[in-house]
């Protein structure tokens, strides 16, 4: 039976929950009939009063109850002593009661009927282990009684769709309905995300703070939007993935027809542990979060504020179809900011067009540029911006244009944004290129005319981002070119690799682990695994003595190159280990001696298995290719510079596996110094196909073979195009899977 990754399924596996049920499971508590609200609370300043307000005040479509064990009256309801004795059923409960009457709520519900809850009680998992141990009992006990759960120690959840109209949170900011989709881990910041949206100008469909997510997680929510038909946009809110397999998996499918955007905070997932290989101590807690929100398509986001600058552009403006952006301008220093911030987005400045600069002549004054970015100089107007705008956007070489404005006097903002929307409509191509404004006399960023994001109804103008910053304008457009960038990657596939021998691999791991338990294998048997995969390695000799290491250097021709051999001291070089271009037999032999005498220095001779002996390789590009596995990503694939410094310039880059043959051209192409692999100062590009090969086949190594639990190749001499690649040095750490 072929073995796969103990933690991610192959690339189309079913996944283990079948997505109608899941769906369907959550229209409890989306779409509920009737709702109440147990902990219902008489105080204003209640979460339980808040709660029951916002559903009454936001025009929840169905009956709303108010349950608490004194009160008679709450917020002018009549109030029931429990969910039992309403007068009739609800889907929904919205548990607002002490931690500790937790339980009993629960039992309560389930006795009412009740098919979903959401608790914003606080006090449990992330108060320690105690909580924890609450917390677990919760979810059986929701789990036990057939109930779906959101919480605990959330905010709650909205859903704007007019049909339900509900308003299950406690934020006092009015939210706006719209098309996008929001999940937030943490309860404390969804009332700051929901301010952002706000300035934004960004509407949701519905948004969930899932808190501590002990039932409902972020990856049940991305299978309900996937089909939900309000939702146009994702945004996630994410402090770590419960289940990186499946929502590598659904995010995928997803980010095909909806953009996610996404913010992880840093906080490790991988703890601290030790790391030996060069490829653990790089890939860090967060190589594996990179990597998976990557692959997916997933648009990663530094801050919040990045996140709602990129949303507000994606909800509201078509996807550009590349990344040639246009910028009209009154005044010359925020065009600058505005174009160096694009280059270093990605995105780039296209010459005009001979008509499109002669056209723009016709009006602009003689000192205007009219070349790109377009400097129309502070003299211009409201009917120069509408014209600019209608010719930039109807010119072939833009896909995209930011217009920047300073006014001059403050009764011009309105103007210009009603002459920009003139422009637009004038345009031949109209909304189908993405149009940003940095109108820097506005108050904040957020849309370019508040009376227009508030529209949403039909006929309403369309919504044109604003932002405060021409950066932010460039850095915005550059997600967006992303993710059309993402939409246009082939899927790619894991081929079928020849010469694969899983079953020796696995021997020689196994015979290693069965003498002499967890660690280093030797050089004789990293040659054995190495061989079993089809890596292709320079000769290595294992030599135990100095005459031994003679008659290898003979047999493989001179020169040589002598290193030390041992499974402890696997940083040969820190031990002055490697002897390089070594011409005849003295010169092997003292190499011999002086590793033999380092060694004895430090009084750890008897960690000498012998010397390795190599032919002299030369020419080529040092590079790295290695492998890792993160407790919740699993195997991670490495790819870098190589040679001795590898950590001190950290250009690495990893992907989770199943590597496709896409991910393997694409990370040669993700590394800082990528030029080296095209050929620098007149050299030969590098044998790519030979460097995608290794990189497939340390991928599939990872998934065959567990007992690899780190290897680092490190140099990979990269060798001309045709002439393939050589592994000069290598490690393999084996550990019981
Ligand atoms: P370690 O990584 O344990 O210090 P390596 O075997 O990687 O030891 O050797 C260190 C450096 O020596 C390599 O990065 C490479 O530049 C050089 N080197 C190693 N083996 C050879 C060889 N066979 N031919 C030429 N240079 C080599
Ligand atoms: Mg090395």
């Amino acid at each position: 039976m072929p073995l796969t990754s103990p933690i991610l399924p192959a690339r189309d596996a079913p996944s283990p929950s079948s997505e109608p049920s899941t769906a369907a499971s959550l229209e409890s508590l989306f779409r509920p009939r009737s709702i109440a609200v147990v902990g219902a609370s008489r105080r204003p300043e209640s979460v339980g009063h808040a709660v029951l307000r916002n559903l009454v005040t936001g025009g929840f479509q169905g009956p709303v109850f108010a349950v608490n064990t004194r009160a008679d009256v709450v917020l002018s309801m009549p109030a029931y002593r429990s969910v039992a004795a309403l007068p009739q059923p609800v889907d929904l409960a919205i548990l607002v009661v002490p931690a500790t009457a937790i339980l009993a709520a629960v039992e309560d519900c389930r006795r009412g009927g009740v098919r979903a809850v959401i608790v914003l009680s606080a006090g449990f998992a992330e108060t320690g282990a105690e909580g924890a141990a609450l917390q677990d009992r919760l979810t059986a006990a929701v789990r036990e009684a057939g109930m779906r759960m959101v919480g605990p120690n959330c905010l709650g959840l909205l859903h704007t769709d007019p049909a339900v109209s509900m308003n299950a949170t406690f934020a006092s900011t009015p939210v706006r309905s719209g098309r996008v989709a929001m999940s937030s881990q943490s309860g404390a910041l969804a009332l700051v995300i929901l301010e952002y949206a706000r300035e934004f100008g960004l509407g949701f469909s519905s948004y969930v703070s899932i808190g501590n997510r002990a039932d409902v997680s972020s990856n049940d929510l991305l299978e309900y939007w996937a089909d939900d038909p309000l939702t146009d946009l994702v945004l996630l809110y994410a402090e770590s993935f419960g289940n990186p397999g499946h929502f590598s998996r659904l995010a995928r499918r997803l980010a095909r027809r909806k953009p996610i955007l996404a913010v992880k905070s840093g906080r490790s997932l991988a703890g601290q542990r030790a790391a030996s290989s060069h490829t653990a101590a790089l890939a860090g807690s967060e190589a594996g979060t990179e990597a998976l929100l990557r692959q997916a398509g997933v648009l990663r986001m530094d801050t919040l504020e990045q996140m709602f600058e990129a949303a507000s552009l994606l909800a509201h403006q078509p996807l550009p179809a590349g990344s040639r952006v246009a910028i009209v301008t009154n005044a010359g220093g925020p065009a600058i900011l505005c174009t160096d911030a694009c280059a270093g987005d990605g995105l780039s400045l296209p010459e005009l067009s001979p008509a499109t600069q002669a056209a723009l002549r016709e009006f602009l004054p003689p000192a205007a540029s009219v070349t790109n970015p377009v400097d129309m100089i502070a003299t211009a107007d409201a009917p120069a911006y509408a014209r600019a705008v209608a010719l930039l956007l109807d010119d072939e070489d833009v896909d995209a244009l930011i217009v920047i404005h300073i006014p001059v006097r403050r009764e011009e903002a309105a103007l210009m944004a009603a002459a920009i929307r003139a422009g637009r409509a004038a345009a031949r191509t109209g909304a189908a290129k993405p149009l940003l404004t940095c109108m820097l006399s506005e108050a904040g960023s957020g849309t370019m005319e508040a009376e227009a994001a508030r529209g949403g109804a039909a006929g309403a103008p369309e919504v044109i981002p604003n932002f405060r910053f021409p950066e932010s304008a460039a850095r915005a457009l550059g997600v967006a070119c992303r993710h059309t960038a993402w939409l246009a990657r082939p899927e790619g596939r894991v081929p079928d690799l020849a010469g694969l021998h899983v079953e020796a691999a696995r021997a020689a791991c196994d015979a290693a682990l069965s003498a002499r338990g967890e660690g280093w294998l030797r050089p004789d048997e990293v040659g054995e695994v190495l061989a079993a995969f089809g890596v292709p390695s320079l000769p290595t000799r294992l030599c135990r003595t100095p005459d031994d290491a003679v008659a290898a250097a003979a047999r493989l021709g001179w020169p040589v190159v002598v290193k030390l051999a041992s499974d402890t001291l696997v940083h040969k070089t820190e031990w002055k280990g490697v002897h390089v271009d070594l011409r005849d037999e003295r010169a092997v032999r003292g190499a011999w001696d002086a590793i033999r005498a380092t060694l004895a220095a430090a009084g750890r001779q008897a960690e000498m298995l012998g010397v390795t002996v190599q032919p002299f390789a030369t020419g080529g590009v040092e590079t790295m290719i290695g492998l890792t596995r993160d407790p919740s990503f699993g195997p991670l694939v490495a790819f870098g510079l190589g040679g001795t410094a590898v950590e001190l310039f950290g250009d690495v880059v990893f992907r989770i596996t199943p590597l496709t043959d896409v991910d393997a051209e694409e990370m040669l192409g993700s590394i800082r110094a990528r030029k080296l692999l095209t050929g620098v100062r007149g050299g030969p590009p590098v044998d790519r196909a030979a460097l995608a090969d290794v990189l497939l086949r340390v991928a599939r190594l990872a998934e065959l073979v567990p007992e690899v639990a780190e290897l680092d190749l490190n140099p990979v001499r990269a060798l001309p195009e045709g002439q393939g690649v050589a592994v000069l040095d290598a490690r393999i750490l084996v550990r019981r899977p």
